[in-house]
């Protein structure tokens, strides 16, 4: 077993770099973080990036897809690739630390090995996704579907709140989407991703870090029903009230979400009432259903049942049922080798055995899971809040981070 040197300061840089890139230049907007993909704070973010990557004994490129990349080489020329990453775009309004932290953690964890001369059995590399919130563009997670290797079409309806085409805003950075399938990432052993954990599950619980044992599928179904329109005189039987329809599809679909607290979450976040008005009785409502489940098996069941009970509904009260299907995004397990491999390394720097989170949030993790066996660190975040300017982390907690993944990486490095 390697001997671990002394491990300190990695983690208040990593946040306080966070921190630096938290505003103007590195945000588009004046007071508070956004960095969209593609826009003038992402260039500014890269050039800070490479810097610092730099500095760490990285050399840097900028892909096809807008992610960088920094590449510390392993002790062999054809050695595989350790990739460690998270993403650099926000949402508008959003904190420092969601996806930046993962990748400020990355920079750290090579600074420690390069400052100490040390090749590994592995290249490591440290990648800044571009587009993983989708907050500029209709689209989500492009950078690591590139990275992955994933076939993406895109085409000129695919338009920011401007106007601006997605094509006409990589063709600024000399970009293009025909180019994309060269970002895909070669010889991979494995993906490492910290985060925040953007749920109060840690901070519950008292601890710094949680492992993740997956990431949930999710579907988004967009339902309409249609019954009919009537003057609010009309009398109770001879309704078909679009509006007490839904209100009672919504209430069975909160208490299928409620059957499996475990794992399986269900949410109507969107209800439109067509013409509503207080002496109408409603004729059509739209709703959307969103569901999400970590296990597979899980979310398809959910949806059986949900689908079945609107199909029941909408003959019982007499109203038409049209539901579409309007996102389908697979989810993935994080490998059980290198959870538990980063078990032992936070076993090992903190003496405490961290919990097993579910993710109900998407990441970067459940694409880069096509290409390569991966894994993630969640970081306990203050009250749980994320995609917020009051979004924080603790010095220590982060510090505890950088000393598991640097444990993580020579361990791993142990076992070859
Ligand atoms: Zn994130």
């Amino acid at each position: 077993m390697t001997q671990m040197m002394d491990i300190q300061a990695g983690g208040a840089r990593a946040r306080g770099r966070c921190d630096e890139l938290g505003v103007a230049p590195y945000s588009d907007q004046s007071d508070g973080l956004f960095r969209p993909y593609l826009g003038p704070a992402h260039r500014a973010t890269l050039g800070r990036l490479a810097q610092w990557m730099d500095e760490a004994g990285m050399s840097v490129e900028t892909d096809a897809a807008g992610n960088i990349i920094g590449h510390y080489a392993g002790a062999h020329p054809d050695a595989p690739v350790l990739l460690i990453g998270s993403h650099v775009d926000s949402v508008r309004d959003g904190g420092r630390y969601d996806g930046m932290l993962g990748v400020t953690l990355g920079i750290e964890t090579v600074a420690y090995f390069h400052s100490r001369g040390l090749r590994l059995p592995f290249a490591l590399e440290i990648i800044g996704f571009g587009d993983e919130e989708g907050s500029r563009f209709p689209t989500y997670m492009m950078g690591s579907r590139s990275a992955a290797g994933l076939a993406q079409s895109i085409d000129d309806s695919v338009v920011d709140r401007d106007g601006t085409t997605l094509r006409a805003a990589l063709s600024d950075w000399g970009l293009a989407t025909s180019r994309f399938g060269t970002a895909k990432r070669n010889n991979v052993l494995a993906y490492l991703e910290a985060h925040i954990e953007q749920a109060p599950h840690l901070e519950r619980a008292d601890l710094p870090l949680g492992l993740v044992r997956g990431i949930a599928s999710q579907y988004r179904y967009r339902v309409t029903l249609t019954g009919q329109a009537d003057h609010a005189g009309t009398a109770m039987h001879e309704r078909r009230d679009a509006l007490a329809a839904a209100a009672e599809a919504i209430a069975a679909i909160e208490a299928i979400g409620q059957r499996d607290p475990v794992d399986l979450v269900t949410t109507v976040g969107w209800l439109s009432v067509e013409n509503g008005a207080p002496n109408i009785v409603p004729g059509s409502v739209g709703f959307t259903i969103d569901i999400r489940a970590v296990t597979p098996g899980v979310r398809e069941n959910a949806a059986q049942q949900i689908s079945d009970m609107l199909q029941a509904l909408s003959v019982r009260r007499q109203v038409r049922l049209d539901i579409e299907r309007i996102q389908d995004l697979t989810g993935a397990l994080c490998d059980e080798r290198l959870t538990g491999l980063l078990c032992k390394a936070v076993e090992e720097r903190l003496g405490v055995t961290p919990p097993m989170l579910l993710s109900q949030a998407g990441h970067d993790a459940m694409i880069m899971a096509h290409l390569a066996p991966m894994t993630m660190l969640f970081i306990r975040c203050k009250g749980g809040i994320s995609h917020n300017p009051a979004e924080s982390v603790e010095n220590d907690d982060v510090e505890a981070a950088f000393q598991t993944m640097v444990t993580f990486v020579t361990r791993l490095g142990d076992t070859m």
